[in-house]
């Protein structure tokens, strides 16, 4: 068997499978450049860890994540996306011809790549925050996405970035409390966005303060132990809630030294456009979005880039005929 023969030749191939993915793959398939998508270690994304999806437009009755992902998995495969189980190990994009390397082993030479790997919420890693998280029973990372199912009632957050102050905001106009954990005696957050939740009546702020335990029934949460880090102090604080809003970590660990990546790792996008530093590779979903992260943003970004990669093919084969 010769070199060629075990390479792979792919017109789009699409990395990542959450909406971004299942979206750029719609219309690539549509578009007749035959998508080929790995779906990675998290077949569906991010939305799997969520319950319920009531703000995607057109499910006026609320979905599940799950579902929601399989669905677009098969609107993806009626328009012929070759759908692949597999993870994106090496990628090498310094020549006319993008590399890309499945499972250490398997090389596709692809004409263009859309990478939607996204990312990944953080945790504090507690085996009873990932108990609740797991049971679906009150742990999330995602406040505009959960924040509703926990309208008139006390809500704990943990985290004192931007992202944390913006939750705590959302989630004070739902419940009747939220109480923020800070772990050193000071935000993270801007000025602006500090004063945002020191102003909002029904926030109250534990600076110094620790997550020791999330409480729970064994179904649901019921409250979170915490510790002042200076006095020792351990006093428990009554919650059906427990939000996690410690930052996200773009999954683009593969495109380090390749992509323009800004300081956190998000692959910087030409504003505007899906395009990245490297011509014919695309970029769509929380990969490059440390703002909006929401589903359908995520899909709005992947019709972008297959539509991106569709002109970028074109333009190409103009050239070859001119
Ligand atoms: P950040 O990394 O800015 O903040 C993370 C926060 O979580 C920090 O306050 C950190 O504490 C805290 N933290 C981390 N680990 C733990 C832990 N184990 N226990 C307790 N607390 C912990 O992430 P964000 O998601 O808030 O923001 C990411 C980027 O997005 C930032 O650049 C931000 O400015 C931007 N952003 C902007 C928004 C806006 O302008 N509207 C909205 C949302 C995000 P410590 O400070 O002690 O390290």
């Amino acid at each position: 068997m010769t070199m060629s023969d075990t390479i792979e030749k792919v017109k789009c191939l699409i990395i990542g499978s959450g909406p971004a993915g299942y979206t750029a793959a719609i219309y690539a398939a549509r578009a007749n450049m035959f998508p080929v998508l790995y779906q990675g270690t998290q077949p569906g994304g991010q939305l799997t860890t969520t319950n319920e999806v009531e703000n995607y437009p057109g499910y006026k009755d609320g979905v599940s994540g799950t579902v929601m992902m399989m669905e677009f998995q098969e609107q993806a495969k009626r328009f012929g996306t070759d759908i692949r189980d597999g993870w994106v190990t090496k990628v090498d994009f310094s020549g006319d011809v993008h590399k890309v390397w499945v499972n250490e082993s398997k090389e596709i030479h692809c004409e263009t790549v859309i990478i939607s790997t996204g990312a990944s919420a953080k945790y504090l890693g507690l085996p009873s925050e990932q108990k609740y998280l797991q049971l679906g029973g009150g742990v999330s990372a995602c406040a505009v996405c959960d924040g509703f199912f926990y309208r008139n009632q006390e809500v704990v957050i943990v985290g004192a970035g931007d992202s944390a102050c913006e939750e705590a905001h959302y989630l004070s106009k739902l419940c009747t409390k939220v109480t923020m954990l800070v772990r050193r005696d000071e935000f993270r957050a801007s000025k602006i966005m500090q004063s945002r939740v020191r102003n909002t009546k029904n926030i109250e702020i534990l600076y110094n303060t620790d997550t020791v335990e999330v409480l729970g029934d064994g179904q649901v949460v019921t409250g979170v132990k915490v510790k002042n880090n200076v006095s020792g102090a351990v006093t428990e604080i009554p919650a059906t809630g427990f939000f996690v809003a410690i930052g996200h970590k773009p999954n683009t660990d593969i495109f380090k030294n390749i992509l323009d990546l800004d300081e956190t790792g998000y692959i910087i996008n030409i504003p505007g456009t899906s395009k990245t530093n490297i011509e014919g590779v695309f970029v769509s979903g929380d990969a490059a979005d440390h703002v909006y992260r929401q589903a359908v943003t995520a899909a709005g970004t992947g019709c972008m880039a297959a539509l991106d990669a569709e002109r970028y093919l074109a333009a190409k084969e103009a050239e070859v005929e001119a």
